[in-house]
C-alpha cells in the first residue's frame, strides 16, 4: 500500500491535511518523492477538499498568527524517506497556533520520532471553532457584511445575539454546512446540528434549486424546484422568524427560531452564488441540452432521471479531474474575487472592509421580504446561463447513477472566464450581504 494511503483513509478531525513539500524532499530521491508527492495530493483531494500546500499553510500560519484564524489542526503527511526531523523543526515554529499531527505514526515510531500532537489551547475545547471547509470563505464573507451592517440597526442586532447566543452571523453562516457531515465542515457536527438534520430530512436539498438555464425566472412548481429548495426554505424561515409559523410548512422542513436564523444566514449566500439556482440539464444521450420543462413536460418530475439527465447543479461538469464547476464557483471564483480586491492571506476582515468600501449597485430588493428569495433566484437566471453557457462542455462519459442514466461532462473555460467569475463573485457576496442584513431588518424591526 502506498505511504499515504493509510494517512488519508483514517479520517481524524483536522482542519487541514498537506503532503509532504516537494521542496524539503531529499536531493536522492527527488523524482520519486516528488511523484508521490502529487500522487498523495490527489488522492487527498479526492477524498477531501482541505487539502493545502506548504505556502498555503504558511499563509493560514500568518492568519492565526495575526489573530484573523482561529487556531487550526493540520496533519501531515510524511512519506517514509522523509527527513521529519527538519520539517519538525520548521513546524515548531509554528507551535502556538498549529496542532499538528504527524502520519504515519508508525514511521514516526520507527524513527524515534514521537506523533507530535500539540496540546490545543484549553478554550478550544469549549468554543465552537469555525469549520474551515472550502467553500466557507464566502459564507463568512456574507455573514461578515450583515454583521457589520447591523450595528447600524441595534434593535435587530440585539434580536440576532439574543437568539444565536452571541455567535456572530459570520460564525454561524457555515452551520448548515457543517450539519451535513464531517466531510463539508471537518469536523463533527454538534449535537445542535444533529437535531436539525433529524428534524429536516431534506435539508440537502435547502441550499439550492436547478432552474433550467434556459428560463429567465424562477417559478415555483416548474423543473428543478422543490416545495424546500433554496427560495422556499428562505420564505419559510422569514415565517418563522417573524412568528408566522405556517400550519403546512414544506415537507419535512421543521425550524427553530435559531435555525431559521442560521439557515438564512447561510442559504442567503448560497442563493446568490449562480449555480445554486441554474443549472443545466441534457438528452438522455447527454449530447444535447435541453429544458425538461419542455422535453419532459407532463412526465414525472419533467423527465429528469428518466428521459433527461441532470448536472446536480454543474458538480458533474468537472473542469479538472478533481474540480468540478460547481465547486468553481463555490470557492475558486471566492478566492479571485479577494485578490481582485487585493486582499492577503484570505483574511475574510479585509475583505469585508474592501467590498463595502463600495457597496454594490441595485442590492435593494422591492416590496414584501415573502417576495424577495423569489426576485434574488430570478435575478441570479441570466448569470447562471452565462456560467454555463460559457464554457466550452465536451464530451460525456456515462456513469451509473443510483436513479437512472448519469453522466459527467468534461469542460473548459474559455479565456476571460475567470475573470468575469471573479468579477460576479465579488458583486454577488457583496449583494448577498447587504441582502441578508435588509432582510433581518426587516424581519425584526418591521421595515
Ligand atoms: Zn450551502
Amino acid at each position: 500500500m502506498p505511504w499515504y494511503r493509510e494517512a488519508i483513509s483514517a479520517a481524524v478531525s483536522f482542519d487541514f491535511m498537506i503532503c509532504l513539500p516537494t521542496a524539503v524532499c531529499e536531493q536522492a530521491a527527488y523524482e520519486a518523492c516528488v511523484k508521490a508527492y502529487d500522487e498523495c495530493t490527489s488522492a487527498c483531494d479526492r477524498r477531501y477538499r482541505n487539502c493545502s500546500t506548504l505556502t498555503s499553510v504558511r499563509r493560514l500560519y500568518k492568519a492565526v498568527r495575526a489573530g484573523a484564524m482561529k487556531p487550526l489542526t493540520l496533519r501531515v503527511v510524511l512519506p517514509p524517506e522523509h527527513p521529519a526531523q527538519r520539517t519538525r523543526r520548521f513546524w515548531q515554529a509554528a507551535s502556538d497556533g498549529l496542532t499538528i499531527v504527524y502520519y504515519p505514526a508508525r514511521y514516526a515510531m520507527s524513527h524515534h520520532i514521537r506523533i507530535f500532537i500539540l496540546v490545543i489551547a484549553s478554550t478550544l475545547l469549549v468554543v465552537p471553532r469555525p469549520a474551515w471547509p472550502w467553500g466557507s470563505d464566502g459564507h463568512q464573507t456574507v455573514g461578515m457584511i450583515a454583521d457589520r451592517l447591523l450595528q447600524q440597526h441595534p434593535t435587530a442586532r440585539a434580536r440576532v445575539n439574543q437568539i444565536l447566543g452571541g455567535v456572530s452571523l459570520s460564525d454561524a453562516a457555515v452551520w448548515a454546512d457543517c450539519a451535513k457531515g464531517f466531510r463539508y465542515c471537518h469536523r463533527d457536527p454538534t449535537p445542535e446540528e444533529q437535531a436539525y438534520t433529524h428534524r429536516n430530512p431534506n435539508h440537502h436539498d435547502y441550499h439550492y434549486a436547478d432552474v433550467p438555464v434556459q428560463q429567465n425566472a424562477y417559478s415555483p412548481g416548474t423543473a428543478g424546484t422543490k416545495p424546500y429548495d433554496v427560495v422556499q426554505i428562505i420564505r419559510y424561515s422569514i415565517q418563522v422568524l417573524r412568528g408566522q409559523r405556517p400550519n403546512n410548512p414544506p415537507s419535512g422542513a421543521d425550524l427553530t427560531e435559531k435555525e431559521a436564523l442560521w439557515v438564512l444566514a447561510h442559504i442567503v449566500g448560497d442563493i446568490h452564488q449562480p449555480l445554486h439556482v441554474g443549472a443545466a440539464y441534457f438528452d438522455h444521450q447527454c449530447v444535447h441540452m435541453v429544458d425538461p420543462n419542455v422535453v419532459g413536460a407532463g412526465k414525472p418530475n419533467f423527465g429528469i432521471g428518466t428521459s433527461v439527465v441532470d448536472t446536480t447543479g454543474g458538480n458533474d461538469l468537472m473542469i479538472s479531474q478533481t474540480k468540478s464547476l460547481h465547486a468553481y464557483w463555490d470557492d475558486s471564483t471566492v478566492l479571485g474575487a479577494m485578490r481582485l480586491d487585493g486582499v492577503r492571506n484570505k483574511l475574510i476582515a479585509d475583505f469585508v472592509t474592501a467590498l463595502m468600501r463600495r457597496p454594490p449597485t441595485g442590492w435593494e430588493t422591492r416590496g414584501d421580504v415573502d417576495t424577495w428569495p423569489t426576485q434574488w433566484a430570478s435575478e441570479i437566471m441570466p448569470l447562471a446561463n452565462q456560467a454555463i453557457m460559457d464554457v466550452e462542455i465536451g464530451e460525456a462519459t456515462p456513469s451509473q447513477g443510483d436513479r437512472g442514466p448519469k453522466c459527467t461532462w468534461s469542460v473548459t473555460l474559455e479565456r476571460d472566464y475567470t475573470n468575469f467569475g471573479n468579477q460576479r463573485a465579488n458583486v454577488q457576496l457583496a449583494k448577498a450581504g447587504y441582502r441578508l442584513a435588509a432582510l433581518l431588518v426587516a424581519i425584526f424591526e418591521g421595515r
